[in-house]
């Protein structure tokens, strides 16, 4: 089966033989993809040529109506998702949901917000300021969709919720999307597209998807366009150095990978309920999707005091935790996407070993239940700890994308900013804590380098949202080497697809530009 590209409102398949998608317990090949020979400028043109100005004759309210028909259309397909999520990612029933049931949800989310967004053509940022005596002549900051379209780079471990979590804020902003899945679970993300396409919902060039290599992609992209990339800080460097995004100051969102942090109190003995519910955090955060997803805790900074009984509750959580055939229901661990992810991951782990001592796991030579150790694709978990934090290089900045989790000890507050400052940019860190000032002179020490800091005590327990949880009211993202992007945050997300401008000019002609924008004060509510 080899998977066509839409493009220009139709479907057409690469010319080459393309790359193989494969399932990561069994090793079989599944689908096939190639955008060889297909015309990435033409695609584009198309999508700003007819899909954007579709879009834009309709107000917000309308394309949120669109959001809602499009979540229908995903929620009528939603089984064949856990299908292609088990075949492709070898994802058991909870690591599909987290991808694919987020992605409803979020398209959901905005379509509720959007609908509360009034008949305008623009947002409006504030009130006119007068510019001369008289209060005649004034200026108005709007903010109005761009006219290119949204391409949409991704990373292979979140292909349903990457694809919407992208799509709903472009579409509602009157923004044509063009995605780019990433190779290897690409299957997914084109199923979407699929249903979306055959739901007839979207008008003609207001969805594209290209599969396999992105060739020119980047080439072809101009300055009303907006390229917003997920994946390695790697692949990241290169697309924000391309000599076309440089030459035309293309808007790029980057959002790329983290050494995020969790964060033990000194005021949480052994047994209290913050240290087993960190405890069990950590364990849930290493195995979800097995350990593979951005924001996954790969640090834990403990009181030293506390780094070996730590150690013994995350091991003790660990251990029966069977790793292997998501088709076993005894399974509760999968496989990494990949031969060339476990390769990664192997190396990672034995750089890391390098300054760590291990606690649990990380033997290569493992028995995975139910698969065969030469086509299929797991990591056993590994906890490791690693005494002297501060003298380590590996452990802030190799980023092991498998269920790999480091301990690091500190000895007082100053020590522990230091520590997790060293991660040079994170998506998140969470700090589990009864002492307020503790809470705080925390968040004052690493808010800055950090796009969200998740902080749980006793009163919250339970009900806190998870480390690893990106919920589209909140934002995500992160300075740094977490990419320096920004996305969701609610109605905010619609600013990396509107353009900021000024009109200066007679007060008349401001009053009536005004009247067909939304103020941005939805977006902050
Ligand atoms: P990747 O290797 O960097 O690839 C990401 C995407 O970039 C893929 O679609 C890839 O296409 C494409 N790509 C590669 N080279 C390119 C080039 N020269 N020009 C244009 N596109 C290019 O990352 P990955 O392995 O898929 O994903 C895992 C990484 O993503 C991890 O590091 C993880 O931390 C990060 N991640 C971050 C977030 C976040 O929100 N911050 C979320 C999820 C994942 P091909 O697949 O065809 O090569």
């Amino acid at each position: 089966m080899k998977l066509p590209n839409y493009v220009k409102g139709q479907w057409s398949e690469g010319t080459s033989p393309g790359e193989a998608l494969t399932d990561p317990v069994t090793g079989q090949e599944l689908a096939r993809i190639s955008s060889q020979g297909i015309n990435l400028a033409e695609a584009l043109a198309f999508a700003r040529t007819y899909g954007g100005p579709a879009l834009r004759r309709l107000s917000y309210a309308q394309r949120a109506e669109i959001l809602g028909k499009m979540a229908d259309a995903l929620v009528a397909n939603r089984d064949e998702y856990f299908r292609i999520s088990l075949l492709n990612l070898g994802a058991n029933q909870a690591d599909a949901s987290f991808d694919v049931d987020g992605a409803i949800y979020t398209i959901k989310y905005y379509a509720k917000i959007g609908r509360a967004l009034a008949d305008g053509k623009m947002l409006k940022e504030g009130a006119a300021v007068s510019l001369s005596k008289s209060n005649a002549f004034a200026g108005q900051h709007l903010l109005m969709p761009a006219k290119g379209a949204a391409v949409f780079i991704n990373a292979f471990n979140f292909p349903a919720w990457g694809l919407c979590e992208k799509a709903a804020p472009a579409l509602l902003s009157g923004v044509p999307i063009v995605v780019k899945p990433a190779s290897p679970t690409a299957w997914l993300t084109h199923r979407m597209v699929e249903d979306i396409v055959k739901a007839d919902i979207l008008p003609p060039g207001a969805i594209s998807i290209i599969c396999g290599s992105a060739r020119d992609l980047l080439g072809h992209v101009r300055e009303e366009d907006i390229v917003s990339f997920t994946g390695s800080a790697d692949t990241a460097a290169r697309i924000r150095s391309d000599d076309n995004i440089l030459r035309r100051s293309v808007r790029v969102n980057i959002e790329a990978d983290s050494i995020n942090s969790a964060i033990l109190g000194p005021d949480c003995a052994p047994d209290t309920d913050l240290f087993d519910l960190l405890g069990k955090e950590v364990v849930r955060e290493m195995t979800l999707k097995a350990g593979q997803k951005c924001t996954t805790i790969r640090r834990i900074m403990v009181p030293r005091g506390q780094l070996k009984t730590f150690g013994d509750a995350v091991t003790a959580g660990l251990s029966p935790m069977k790793v292997g055939n998501p088709r076993n229901p005894e399974a509760r661990v999968g496989p990494v996407v990949n031969k060339a992810q476990q390769t990664s991951c192997l190396e990672g782990l034995a750089k890391l070993k390098e300054e760590c001592e291990v606690l649990f796991g990380g033997d290569k030579n493992f028995q995975p239940l139910d698969a065969d150790v030469k086509e299929s694709s797991f990591v056993q978990p590994a906890l490791l700890s690693c005494k002297n934090g501060l003298d380590a290089k590996h452990v802030h900045d190799l980023e092991v994308f498998g269920p790999v989790a480091t301990l690091v000890p500190y000895d007082d507050l100053e020590d522990l900013i230091a520590l997790t400052r060293r991660g040079l940019g994170s998506l998140v860190a969470s700090v589990f804590s009864n002492d307020p000032s503790f809470i705080r002179e925390t968040i004052l020490g690493i808010g800055d380098l950090h796009g969200r800091v998740l902080a749980v005590n006793s009163a919250v327990g339970a009900q806190h949202t998870g480390h690893g949880n990106v919920v589209p009211s909140c934002l995500h993202g992160g300075p740094g080497r977490a990419g320096g992007g920004e996305e969701l945050a609610g109605l905010r997300a619609l600013l990396l697809y509107h353009r900021r401008f000024v009109v200066q000019g007679p007060v008349d002609c401001i009053t009536d530009l005004a009247g067909f924008c939304v103020n941005t004060a939805s977006l902050y509510s």
